[in-house]
């Protein structure tokens, strides 16, 4: 091996405290298509871990509009969107996004991590400020301190705090960011009431519709539509890896904001636009989402009957009526521990500890999908009621 030092050294030293603290992540490598049965690390295994709500990332059509769109397309689109890789392809996309979601407008990103890095810096500057709950994804986070702006983030849901920061500041141009539907406990922001900020006290509202979107809302257009908001204050991000099954996002806005982000977005400018193929397919999946009422309707009951399963036992489910479904568990090691013993019964559910979540917060946390059958989700219910009557797991937790 070659010689180390001081700097790589330091490195070593962190991994290993990460290692003492079970905060060590490890990538299973998988052999089978995105769907509840996985060959992870060459184990068969009834998976509760994606985030594709609906099953759609496995789904024949997609399929072959992958196959047509690929003969059609080719593979690479060459360039970024300003030069010449912006298709047809993805100028069909952009405008069925827009009026699936009751926008004016709206424009495609490669990743959701790169949209949330690309709104606030081009709207904010140094004289202005972000308003954040604090529970928001760790992308937005991130897209909120690159703008520079005043970042002031508020108790989760805490819309009292939020509203005594908003009456205090003096910054010029004001944003209120908020995920839709909160990507580790489940639960969905109050959507109206912070719109009602938005306007009394004239800012932008940003929302992340990452886990809403195709899965909430008539014919899944997503968290807004649900509660039937419309305004030109808001701004919708919205992410195509999830209930979509493809891969990318979307803003979603007024005209006059698409065409801001169009000319200034970094994120947008000096990237190479997505494979032309995989707008294609997301074109072809909002069709899908549209017309998934019973695929949305079947995860609801799979929500129920998982709650009915768990009643009685000690795994306390937090009150959510989304496809993210979180055991709260409270230790790394305990949680690591359950993951482990579900394994065992060759069940997946992720156990997810700090920094992703707060510190003694560690949890399971079951993502349903449409693609899972009842019976599938009666396993996930026995084997945890099995475990529930185990021995105190938190045995395992090394003592401070
Ligand atoms: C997954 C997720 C993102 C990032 O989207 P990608 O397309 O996976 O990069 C952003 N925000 C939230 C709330 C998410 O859950």
């Amino acid at each position: 091996m070659s010689r180390s030092f001081p700097a790589q050294d330091a490195l070593i030293g962190r991994l290993d405290e990460l290692g003492t603290l079970s905060q060590l992540r490890r990538r299973r490598i998988q052999n089978l298509p995105c769907s509840p049965a996985m060959l992870s690390d060459e184990q068969p295994m009834l998976g509760f871990a994606s985030n594709d709500y609906l099953g759609l990332a496995n789904a024949p059509a997609l399929i072959a509009t992958a196959q047509a769109a690929a003969a059609r397309w080719g593979v690479g689109s060459g360039a970024s969107h300003l030069v010449s890789g912006h298709t047809e392809a993805h100028e069909t996309m952009d405008q069925t996004l827009a009026e699936f979601t009751g926008f004016e407008a709206a424009i495609g990103f490669s990743t959701g991590f790169l949209a949330n890095l690309a709104v606030m810096p081009a709207l904010l500057g140094r004289n202005d400020a972000i308003f954040a709950d604090r529970l928001n994804h760790a992308s937005l986070v991130d897209g909120a301190l690159l703008s520079r702006a005043e970042l002031h983030r508020y108790a989760h849901l805490d819309l009292q705090a939020l509203e005594h920061a908003l009456a205090q500041s003096r910054a010029k141009t004001k944003l209120i960011v908020t995920d839709a539907v909160f990507s580790m406990d489940g639960d969905i922001a109050p959507l109206p009431a912070l719109l009602e900020l938005a306007e009394r006290y004239d800012c932008w509202l940003l929302v992340d519709d990452a886990h809403g979107f195709g899965v909430l809302g008539p014919q899944g257009r997503g968290t807004l539509a649900s509660f039937g908001l419309q305004s030109p204050r808001i701004i919708l991000m919205g992410t195509l890896g999830k209930a979509a099954g493809v891969g990318g996002a979307f803003v979603a806005a007024s005209q006059v904001l698409i065409r801001w982000l169009e000319q200034t977005a970094r994120p947008y400018i000096f990237t190479t636009a997505m494979p032309p193929l995989l707008a294609a397919c997301v074109t072809r999946a909002v069709e899908l989402i549209s017309h998934a009422d019973d695929r949305r309707a079947h995860l609801q009951a799979l929500i129920r009957s998982l709650h009915a399963g768990l009643a009685g036992t000690r795994w306390q489910l937090l009150p959510s009526g989304t496809a993210i479904q979180p055991v709260i568990i409270g230790g790394n090691a305990e949680a690591i521990e359950v993951s482990r013993q579900l394994e065992a019964c060759g069940i997946y559910v992720p156990a997810i500890r700090p920094p992703t979540v707060p510190k003694g917060t560690a949890r399971l946390r079951v993502s349903l999908s449409a693609a899972h059958t009842e019976a599938e989700l009666g396993q996930l219910c026995e084997a945890l009621r099995a475990l529930s009557d185990l021995a105190d797991l938190s045995d395992s937790e090394p003592r401070a």
